[in-house]
């Protein structure tokens, strides 16, 4: 199949890179992977609100770790933790070594209520109420039809992702091979209350089997199955009637007495994909596999299906994707699925067989009380034993291929790193691929084997890593005595937390880092990159080439300034006014007339539904000329000045300066950040005056006070998603204000400055194009002093 979610070049007018089908946990899941490596992404759900309904409350032990992993656990909560499990009603201990033994008691409800609050916080955008109707697969693109709150919406992409359950409409629409069979046998459930009859667990009868449990607010969850009864052909769901019936027959007891309060029947129907990836068109979760509710493993297996696929979809649309990549998720998981389904259909078989399959579960029993063959099954149900085939890598003979870690999840341990002391989990909370060289084991013992020293080996690792620096992450660490990895030497470590190359130098790492983490350089881009321009473009070998920005008031001053020069690095530059258009017109002009690109938008700041306006016109604007409305620099430069004393500062006056200075510059980030990729840049413009004392100025240096909060909180948010934020503070600088033509003012003014001259914009525009490029990757929360020297008092 072929590779190319991004080639041929043109995924012109697209909307998003992704769409995903579905809100429920494996959809949201894969949103917030996605926004982890940094890919746009449209979640479109039916449900107009998050659905209510327990269904499935079980998470297994790699699912918590994956949680773990991405620092979800910390907002579940510790759940109710259950170590016992069963095998088609056989009672089988799930504990095995690791963090999270057992089975974990979590509402789907709270799953999905976290997952869609992370998801939200990463910037995906989730638009519920839209049921799909249409999909067309096109090729560079792929554009779905949907009903939506306010009428028909159509939407293109370069791929969409069907997380939408068992009844997939992506899955029919797109005419996917789903093998299926009906059910052939079915348990009906209700929980009835006034009732009191014995607990029952998974307890075989003549006639059938039965389980009733009791909940401490006295409602009794019942479920029955009649041995040799196939499924009632039925509507809707059965009748309290059925249940009281098939509980007299197979228990002998009369229920009929209490209330039902939700009553349910399921089948052991099933059925998996021929491909989870046809082309644009991806799978995961339910709509890729469907099996019997029996212990919870289908969320499991949706959520870790997710994981596997976002950051391999989110390397994809950047256009960085090896040669297989996206189709490794099929590889992958298919596998995984057939076993689960087949594990299901084992424990259905044994669960609602009649007598005959008595002799079978005897044996099975026997088996699953030795160590290794309950180990063998809970490594299954668990996902723990889960171990994908990776290729390259050294073999070396202690690591690289053959290595036992290698293809297998991390395993979850502390470690000791420069830093101080942290866990495998917390290295993995980026989203980013890991790059580990263990230094040695807690035992005090040498560099952990091999031929090469750990810090010899650091430098090899960190020069092989380099061009990869911005999705890969070196850490040297030691380990505690005995860890599995202490004869690793290093690993590579995927962002789903499986180890994708090991060795003691760095042979087959660069081999191993392209493979999974994308080429270092994207491939040539494609027209979404390539501006709109008729004139030659000179500026095409910038810096900032493909990019797109945009400065908010650069009709004049040094938002003119910023926005010509970020123009000349090749950025394509959505020049912002409010009211003076001509001005705006007259820079555009400048840039395109030296072969930049350039486009003017309107809105006025600091009234309602300002930033409504401006993002409007700006994602026209940006759509029509890149075929994305992807904003990779954002610069809130507009701003009033005060010059007002106290005395005569009015509450209006005042409410004007924070609405414009300080307010719209905080709803513009909020709005901008559903347009952010990864690697983003934004720089808001402060003043020296709040750092410099001018009693003329309280009220504007406040609002330029509370405009430098917005650095130091939103860095930290948004540092997970590769996304800088600082402030710049100018100086006394020249702008078309009256007083820069009076020399005596210009003087006086010059001698605040270190240099003894006023700053022009070009200063100020310089360093913000400097924050702007890649030589700043490392610099966010600051606050860039660009004042020439003003306050050094
Ligand atoms: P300027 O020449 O006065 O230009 C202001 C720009 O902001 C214009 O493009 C203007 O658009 C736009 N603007 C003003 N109010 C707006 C509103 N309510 N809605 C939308 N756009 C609005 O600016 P500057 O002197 O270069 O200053 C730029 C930034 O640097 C400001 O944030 C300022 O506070 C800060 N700063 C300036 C100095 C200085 O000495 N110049 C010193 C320190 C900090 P229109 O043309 O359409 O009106």
């Amino acid at each position: 199949m072929a590779h190319g979610i991004d080639t041929p070049d043109a995924p012109s007018g697209t909307d998003t890179q992704v769409i995903v089908v579905g809100a429920g946990p494996v959809g949201l899941m894969l949103a917030g992977e996605l926004r982890l490596g940094g890919a746009d992404v449209i979640v479109l759900e039916r449900l107009t609100s998050p659905t209510t309904e327990s269904r499935a409350s079980t998470l297994h032990a790699r699912t918590m770790e994956i949680l773990d992993s991405r620092g979800l656990l910390e907002m579940i909560g510790t759940p109710p933790n259950e170590p016992r499990g069963h095998f088609g009603g056989i009672p089988l201990d799930l504990t095995l070594p690791g963090p999270y033994p057992g089975q974990w008691k979590v509402p789907q409800t709270r799953t999905e209520e976290v997952l869609q609050e992370w998801a939200l916080s990463l910037g995906a955008d989730v638009r519920r109420g839209h049921e799909v109707r249409g999909l067309s697969v096109h090729p560079d693109h792929v554009e779905i039809e949907a009903t939506g709150p306010g009428g028909p919406v159509r939407l293109r992409a370069l791929c969409v992702v069907g997380c939408d359950g068992e009844n997939s409409a992506v899955r029919r629409l797109g005419g996917a091979d789903f093998p299926s069979e009906d059910a052939a046998r079915e348990l009906i459930r209700a929980d009835v209350a006034g009732i009191d009859i014995p607990d029952r667990r998974f307890e075989r009868l003549e006639n059938g089997l039965a389980i009733a449990a009791r909940r401490s607010d006295g409602v009794t969850r019942v479920m029955v199955h009649e041995f040799g009864r196939a499924p009632r052909p039925r509507t809707g769901e059965p009748d309290f009637g059925e249940i009281v019936a098939a509980w007299r027959r197979v228990t002998g007891e009369d229920i009929s007495g209490g209330t039902p309060l939700w009553v349910n029947a399921f089948g052991d129907a099933h059925g998996q994909l021929t491909s989870y990836r046809h082309g644009r068109v991806l799978f995961a979760g339910d709509a890729a596999h469907q099996q019997m509710p029996i212990g919870g493993q289908a969320l499991n297996l949706g959520l870790q299906d997710a994981v596997n696929l976002g950051w391999k979809l989110a390397v994809q649309v950047s256009r960085r994707g090896s040669e297989g990549l996206l189709d490794s998720y099929h590889n992958e998981r298919h596998p995984v699925g057939a076993r689960v389904l087949s594990n299901i259909r084992a424990q259905a078989t044994l669960l609602l067989g009649g007598p005959e399959v008595e002799p079978i579960r005897a044996v099975f029993a026997e088996i699953a009380a030795t160590d290794a063959g309950r180990a063998h099954l809970a490594g299954m149900i668990s996902g723990l034993d889960v171990r994908y085939e990776m290729d390259g890598g050294p073999a070396d003979g202690v690591g690289g291929a053959g290595h036992p870690l290698l293809g297998r999840r991390l395993p979850p341990t502390s470690l000791r790193t420069d830093e101080g002391e942290t866990g495998t989990a917390v290295l993995l909370r980026r989203g980013r691929g890991l790059l580990l060289n263990i230094s040695g084991s807690g035992s005090g013992g040498g560099s952990g084997g091999g031929s090469e020293p750990a810090s010899e080996r650091l430098d090899g690792l960190r020069r092989a890593a380099r061009p990869w620096a911005d999705r890969v992450t070196t850490v040297t660490a030691t380990v505690p005595a005995g860890s599995p990895l202490a004869d690793a030497g290093a690993v590579l470590v995927r962002p789903d937390g499986h180890i994708a190359w090991t060795g003691h130098g760095t042979d087959g790492l660069t081999t191993a880092l392209e493979r999974w983490l994308g080429l270092a350089r994207p491939r040539p881009a494609s027209r979404r990159t390539e501006h709109k321009n008729t004139t030659k473009r000179r500026y095409d070998m910038g810096k900032l080439t493909g990019k797109t920005a945009l400065v908010t008031g650069s009709s004049r001053g040094m938002g003119r300034a910023t926005a010509i020069r970020l123009a000349q690095e090749g950025a394509l530059v959505a020049v912002h006014y409010a009211t003076n258009k001509e001005a705006a017109d007259e820079v555009v002009a400048t840039i395109e007339k030296d072969g930049g690109s350039g486009f003017a938008v309107r809105a006025e700041l600091g009234v309602p539904g300002d930033v409504h306006e401006l993002f409007l016109g700006l994602e026209r604007g940006l759509k029509e000329r890149t075929g994305s409305t992807e904003l990779n620099i954002l610069v809130n430069n507009a701003g009033v000045m005060g010059g007002v004393a106290v005395a005569e500062t009015t509450p209006e006056a005042f409410d004007r300066l924070v609405a414009v200075n300080a307010r719209a510059p905080f709803f513009i980030i909020q709005r901008a950040l559903k347009n952010i990729p990864s690697g983003g840049r934004i720089i808001n413009i402060s003043s020296g005056l709040t750092r410099f004392a001018n009693p003329d100025e309280i009220a504007y240096a406040m609002t330029k006070g509370a405009v430098e909060q917005l650095a130091l909180h939103f860095a930290k948010l948004l540092g997970p998603r590769n996304i800088t934020i600082n402030s710049v503070a100018p100086g006394i600088t020249r702008n078309g204000s009256p007083v820069f033509d009076i020399p005596e003012a210009v003087e006086q003014m010059a001698g605040l400055s270190a240099f003894n001259r006023v700053g022009e914009p070009e200063d100020v525009a310089d360093v913000v194009a400097f924050l702007a490029g890649d030589e700043a990757r490392w610099i966010t929360g600051s606050f860039v002093d660009a004042t020439g020297g003003t306050l050094l008092g």
